[in-house]
């Protein structure tokens, strides 16, 4: 089967720091891949790197089997790649909605807005309910629902997600799981960036960890020992 996004022998850095060393990943469709590992481990640069914000001095990677090298980020976009990053990044001073249709604006996403937005108010009710209020105004768990909502707008193939979790209090988060688990439910291919393993790895097909930018440990989700992916994450003799 070929996998929808392959990711081979990868790296790539920030000027002439390398952070990613020879770096595989392999993306199923519909499967939720996982990427595990702690602070700095290069999960973020690997992410950047599939988008094209990232340089990279040696490997591919490929979407349905062709090479993104070269590709501009914003191609690699209407492709039906799209990433949401760590922090949310949503734009403060503009409404709900109008941060939603920014996520129309790539081709991929202009045809069907209406049903799209329909479909992002069905799974975050929170967002109708304040669609015309300021994004700057939300709490962070509502800012990380909007900037998912966004990502959703794009019509993605895949859905890169960088760390929703983050600073996020538990309610939230499980409310953020659940909606992870509704869309892999429906059948969406995600590739999450987490650091919350047992939450990840509850939701996960397939688990990567990652340590001083390389992959340790590729398996299936269910072969994977919460125990084991500790001693592996926190370097500890076993
Ligand atoms: P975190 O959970 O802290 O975000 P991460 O696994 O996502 O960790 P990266 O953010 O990809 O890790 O960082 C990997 C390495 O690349 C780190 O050593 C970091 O200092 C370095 N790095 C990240 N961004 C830049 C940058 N813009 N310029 C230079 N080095 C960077």
């Amino acid at each position: 089967m070929t996998a929808l996004l392959d990711v081979r022998t990868l790296r790539a850095g920030y000027g002439s720091i390398n952070v990613l060393w020879d770096v595989d990943l392999t993306v199923q469709e519909g499967r939720t891949t996982v990427i595990v590992g702690p602070n700095g481990a290069g999960k973020t640069t690997l992410l950047r790197a599939v988008m094209g914000l990232v340089k990279t001095s040696s490997g591919d990677i490929a979407l349905h089997g062709e090479s993104l090298a070269r590709t501009r980020t914003w191609d690699i976009v209407d492709r039906g790649v799209v990433m949401i990053p760590e922090g949310r990044m949503v734009f403060p001073d503009m409404s709900v909605l109008d941060n939603l249709l920014m996520g129309a604006y790539p081709r991929s996403g202009r045809p069907r807005w209406k049903q799209n937005l329909e479909r992002v108010f069905d799974l975050f009710p929170r967002l109708r309910e304040r669609r015309s209020q300021m994004a700057g105004s939300l709490s962070g768990g509502e800012a990380q629902m909007l900037a998912m909502g966004r990502g959703l707008m794009e019509e993605p193939k895949v859905l890169l997600i960088d760390e929703p979790s983050l600073g996020l209090a538990p309610v939230i988060v499980d409310e953020i799981f659940k909606i992870l688990a509704d869309l892999k439910a429906q059948g969406l291919t995600v590739v999450l960036v987490e650091q919350n393993t047992s939450r990840a790895l509850a939701i996960a097909d397939h688990v990567n960890l990652m340590r001083s930018g390389r992959v340790l440990l590729s398996r299936p989700a269910a072969e994977v020992n919460l125990d084991r992916l500790h001693d592996l994450y926190f370097a500890r003799e076993t």
